[in-house]
C-alpha cells in the first residue's frame, strides 16, 4: 500500500479532506495533476459559508489578500438592481486559494505528489488501485475522488450536454464594488473585483450560445457588454490579461451522485459528488464542506455510501434554490432584474438559501 488514503485531485475538496485527515495523524497521499498554481474556470465569489469552512481549515481569505465584497448587482438592458449582500463575501483567485489549501495539507503532514495524473481506478480486494499517466500503479485501502470538473475514465457523471464555462481576468479603470450579475442570451456572466487591482469575469452559457463568445477575449467582452447599459459602462476600458478566456465544457449543473452498491471505501467530494448551479457562487463552499465531511466520515469509519446519502439530503434545498433562480433569470431576464430592484429582501433570501450550512 502506498498510503492509507489516496486523494485524487488537490483542489478545494481534495485539500479540505487532506487537511482533516492529516490533522488527525492519518497517512494521506494527494495526487494533483498540475505541477504549479493554475487558474480555474470559476467566478471566485467566496460567500460567508465558504469563509466559515475555510476558517475550520486554518485559511483566511483576508490574510491571502482577498477583496471584501459588500454589494450585489444585477444588470440587464437599462435596468439595474443594486443591494447590499446579506453577508461579507470575498474575491480571491483560485490559484491563490487552492495553493494555500494544498500547502496547509502538506504542512500538516499530507504527502503531495504534483504532476501526477490519475488515469483510472481499479477495485482491489482490500481497497483501490490507481493507474497514473506515467504507467505507475498506486494502492490504498481508502480513496477520495476529488478531480472536480474533470471526470476520470470509467467514472462519468450524468450530464446531458452540459454548460460551457469561460473565465477571463481583466484590468479595469474602475472595478465594481461587489459582484455584478449579467443575464445573457443562453446564460449569465459574473464580474467582480479580484486581487492586484484586477477583476474576474466568469460566464456560463448553454453549448449552443458559447462558440461566438469563446472565440476571443474581445468577443467575450463585447457579448457581455452588449447585454446591458451598466455592462457597457463597466467594461468600456477593459484590458484582458490573456487573449483568450479559460474554458471548460460539459458542466453538469444539478448533478448529485447516487451511490451504487459497489463503492466501498470510495468517497466522492466536490464537483464529483454534486454540482450546484454556479449562479449561486457556492460551489467552493460545497467542495470544502464535502471534503471536510468525507474526512470526518473516514475518521468515524462511516461507510462511503452512508456519507454520500447524507450529503444528497444536505444539499438538496440549496441546489433546488440555485437551479430555480438560474432558470427564472434565464427565462425572464428583464422581469427578474426589475423584481430584484424592487424586492431587496428577495435577493437576500436567494443569497442565503443557496448557501451550504
Ligand atoms: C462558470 C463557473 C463559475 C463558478 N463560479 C463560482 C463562484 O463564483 N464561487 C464558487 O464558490 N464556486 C463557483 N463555481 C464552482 C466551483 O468552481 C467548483 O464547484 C469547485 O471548484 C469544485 O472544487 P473541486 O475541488 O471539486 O474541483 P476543482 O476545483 O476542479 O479541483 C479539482 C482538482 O483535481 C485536479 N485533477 C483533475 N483531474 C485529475 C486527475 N485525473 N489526476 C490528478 N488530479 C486531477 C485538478 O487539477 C484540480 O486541481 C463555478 C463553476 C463554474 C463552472
Amino acid at each position: 500500500m502506498d498510503a492509507e488514503i489516496l486523494i485524487l485531485g488537490g483542489g478545494a475538496a481534495g485539500s479540505a479532506a487532506a487537511i482533516i485527515l492529516a490533522r488527525a495523524g492519518r497517512s494521506v497521499l494527494v495526487l494533483e495533476r498540475e505541477r504549479a498554481a493554475r487558474e480555474k474556470v470559476c467566478g471566485e465569489f467566496l460567500g460567508a459559508d465558504t469563509a466559515g469552512h475555510l476558517a475550520r481549515l486554518g485559511i483566511s481569505p483576508a490574510a491571502l489578500g482577498g477583496v471584501a465584497l459588500h454589494r450585489a448587482q444585477i444588470a440587464h438592458g437599462n435596468r439595474l438592481a443594486d443591494h447590499p449582500l446579506p453577508f461579507t463575501a470575498w474575491g480571491l483567485p483560485r490559484s491563490t486559494l487552492d495553493e494555500a489549501l494544498l500547502a496547509e495539507a502538506a504542512r500538516l503532514g499530507a504527502a503531495v505528489l504534483r504532476g501526477a495524473t490519475a488515469q483510472g481506478l481499479m477495485p482491489e480486494k482490500r481497497g483501490w488501485g490507481v493507474r497514473l499517466g506515467d504507467g505507475r500503479l498506486l494502492y490504498a485501502p481508502l480513496l477520495v475522488l476529488a478531480t472536480g470538473k474533470h471526470d476520470l475514465r470509467g467514472q462519468p457523471r450524468a450530464s446531458g450536454t452540459g454548460s460551457v464555462g469561460l473565465k477571463l481576468h481583466l484590468r479595469l479603470q474602475a472595478p465594481p464594488a461587489g459582484i455584478v450579475l449579467f443575464p445573457l442570451p443562453g446564460g449569465y456572466a459574473g464580474l467582480q473585483p479580484s486581487t492586484h487591482g484586477r477583476a474576474n469575469l466568469c460566464v456560463a452559457l448553454s453549448r449552443g450560445a458559447a462558440p461566438g463568445p469563446a472565440r476571443s477575449a474581445e468577443a467575450l467582452l463585447a457579448f457581455v457588454a452588449d447585454a446591458s447599459v451598466h455592462g457597457t459602462h463597466l467594461l468600456r476600458d477593459a484590458e484582458p490579461v490573456t487573449n483568450r478566456a479559460l474554458a471548460i465544457a460539459g458542466i453538469p449543473y444539478g448533478f448529485r451522485h447516487a451511490a451504487p452498491a459497489d463503492e466501498s471505501g470510495l468517497y466522492r467530494v466536490g464537483d464529483q459528488l454534486s454540482v450546484i448551479h454556479s449562479l449561486a457562487g457556492s460551489g467552493v463552499a460545497m467542495a470544502l464542506a464535502s471534503g471536510i465531511g468525507a474526512g470526518e466520515a473516514i475518521l468515524a469509519a462511516q461507510p462511503a455510501g452512508a456519507f454520500h446519502a447524507q450529503w444528497r439530503r444536505r444539499v438538496s434545498a440549496p441546489m433546488r434554490w440555485a437551479g430555480t433562480a438560474a432558470g427564472v433569470l434565464a427565462a425572464m431576464p428583464g422581469l427578474s432584474t426589475q423584481l430584484a430592484a424592487q424586492l431587496p429582501r428577495g435577493m437576500a433570501m436567494i443569497a442565503r438559501h443557496t448557501r451550504v450550512a
